[in-house]
């Protein structure tokens, strides 16, 4: 089967369900014989970006990188799943212009809805001021202007929202019409 390439980019806050989504949109491309690579934001900045920090220069360094290689991946024909908070709009920009095939998936749960998940017990020491520079609590969030698709978690089920993401990859044109990419 020839594929065609693709980054697919999911922004947002920490505990947005970025990292969520992207696993089930994974599990449903697999099963559908794609190949795929993930690069999730916390695994690459212990390897790929080790060592930045999270001002907006270091945050933008991380993105790039990111980029770089999703590029590499994506024009020889891998579909990639990024998931990463990306804060900043510009540089989302500019990996955009450069890898081309690249579809934003703005996971937009509100910070009350992350916050009250508070999935790895970030948002709590966030606010004892415990870490600085946290997304959402003293750090920026510029959302997307025109994403490809809005994950609107905190009122939409897991199955929906993964189901919005592959929808707009096939009509966009990136999959196969395929039986077990249906019902999903
Ligand atoms: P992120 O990768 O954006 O930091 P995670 O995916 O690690 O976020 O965490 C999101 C949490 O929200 C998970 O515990 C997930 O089970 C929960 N959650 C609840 N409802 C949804 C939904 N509709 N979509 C995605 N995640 C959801």
């Amino acid at each position: 089967m020839r594929q065609r390439g693709v980054t697919v980019w999911f922004t947002g806050l920490s505990g947005a369900g970025k990292t969520t989504i992207c696993q089930a949109v994974e599990e449903k491309l697999r099963s559908g014989g794609y190949q795929l690579e993930v690069l999730d934001g916390d695994i690459v900045r212990e390897n790929l970006t080790k060592g930045l920090g999270f001002s907006k220069e270091d945050r933008d360094e991380n993105i790039r990188r990111i980029g770089f290689v999703a590029h590499l991946l994506t024009r020889n024909g891998v579909i990639v799943l990024v998931s990463a908070i990306s804060p900043y709009r510009a540089v989302r920009e500019e990996v955009r212009q450069k890898i081309g095939d690249f579809v934003e998936v703005y996971v937009s749960t509100p910070l009350e809805v992350c916050e009250e998940r508070d999935v790895k017990g970030l948002y709590k020491r966030a606010r004892a001021g415990q870490i600085k520079q946290f997304t959402g609590i003293d750090d920026p969030y510029e959302s997307p202007l025109n994403p490809e698709v809005n994950c609107q978690t905190q009122q939409e089920t897991i199955e929906e929202s993964t189901a919005k993401v592959l929808a707009c990859l096939e009509q966009l044109g990136y999959l196969v019409a395929s039986p077990t990419l249906q019902n999903v």
